[in-house]
């Protein structure tokens, strides 16, 4: 058995130098992807790397100037769409395949944050909009590219940004908590039937990544408005996080939707992937 583990160690490849002088990888080449909520944030960093993998990607958002702008930079297309509205995620779709005659991906990743306060204060016609963005916004975006993915009969990938708020009570008020618990439910159903058809549906589950989302949700509840999102990193970082003072970034959110996005999750569906640093497994110990 020595002489069996010295030709396996020796057969080995070298990882580092292979590594250092392969091209980089382009894992969804060709694929055509539909990101929502991509102007910023999140979906920004998602665009820029789904693109430096060779996809084609159309930024849907309803922030026109620097969803156009990105779209621009990496070669892609930008639509207003206002995910609340069947009609714009339709027209999203469609974009799609009027561009490059098909749809591969579709990242429902738009989200706004809710009302905090006590559940018997709360203002129902707020509540009523963030459901209209976070949930109903992702059943358009599910509805449609399904039907697309499905007529075209090549399989495709699904991703919807839902949060550890989906996970743990007490984490970005009632409504949000709702919006995304709602996610992890309509993504496995939407899995159970789309799946013959090889289109998976999987959800990501980001916590305290400290996009404009989140650092303004820091301003009003400490009511400190010059808090900078380096401010942010460091709070969630020490109270957020089992990995050393690091909190997420969008690029770690980027990297989960790549892989989830792309062949290397081919088995994975009806998936909620957590990118927490381990605090929903152990917030016990650190509050
Ligand atoms: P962000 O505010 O930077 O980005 C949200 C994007 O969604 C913006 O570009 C915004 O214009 C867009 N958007 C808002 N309403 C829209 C609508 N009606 N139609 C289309 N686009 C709309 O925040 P982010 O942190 O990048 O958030 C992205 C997603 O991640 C959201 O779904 C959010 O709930 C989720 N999330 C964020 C965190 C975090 O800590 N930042 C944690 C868990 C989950």
């Amino acid at each position: 058995s020595i002489q069996w583990t010295q030709n396996m160690e020796q057969s080995l490849p070298m990882h580092d130098e292979d590594e250092a002088q392969r091209p980089p990888s382009k894992r969804l080449a060709n694929k055509v992807a539909v990101i929502t909520g991509g102007a910023r944030g999140i979906g920004a960093a998602s665009a820029k790397l789904f693109a430096r993998n060779g996809a084609h990607v159309i930024v849907a958002d309803i922030l026109d100037d620097i969803g156009a702008t990105l779209a621009d930079s990496i070669g892609g297309r930008y639509i207003h769409c206002d995910v609340s509205k069947e009609a714009d995620v339709e027209s999203a779709v469609e974009l799609a395949l009027k561009w490059k005659g098909r749809i591969d991906i579709m990242f429902n990743n738009a989200g706004v944050p809710g009302p905090s306060g006590s559940i018997s204060s709360l203002d129902m016609e707020q509540v009523k909009n963030l459901l209209s963005i976070n949930v109903l916004g992702v059943v358009h975006g599910i509805k449609y590219a399904a039907a697309a993915m499905v007529k075209g009969r090549r399989g495709g990938s699904i991703i919807c940004t839902s949060s550890s708020a989906g996970i743990m009570g007490g984490l970005g008020g009632h409504a949000y908590t709702l919006s995304k618990e709602a996610l992890n439910g309509l993504a496995k159903n939407a899995a159970c039937e789309l799946g013959v058809h090889g289109i998976r549906v999987n959800n990501i589950s980001p916590h305290g990544v400290p996009s404009e989302m989140l650092v303004d949700a820091y301003r009003r509840h400490l009511g400190k408005m010059d808090m900078t999102a380096e401010d942010v990193s460091i709070i969630v970082g020490e109270r957020g996080s089992l990995l050393r003072g690091r909190c997420a970034t969008m690029e770690d959110v980027a990297e989960a939707a790549l892989f989830v996005a792309s062949e290397d999750a081919g088995f994975i569906t009806g998936h909620n992937l957590v990118l927490d640093g381990g605090y929903t497994s152990a917030c016990s110990t650190m509050s």
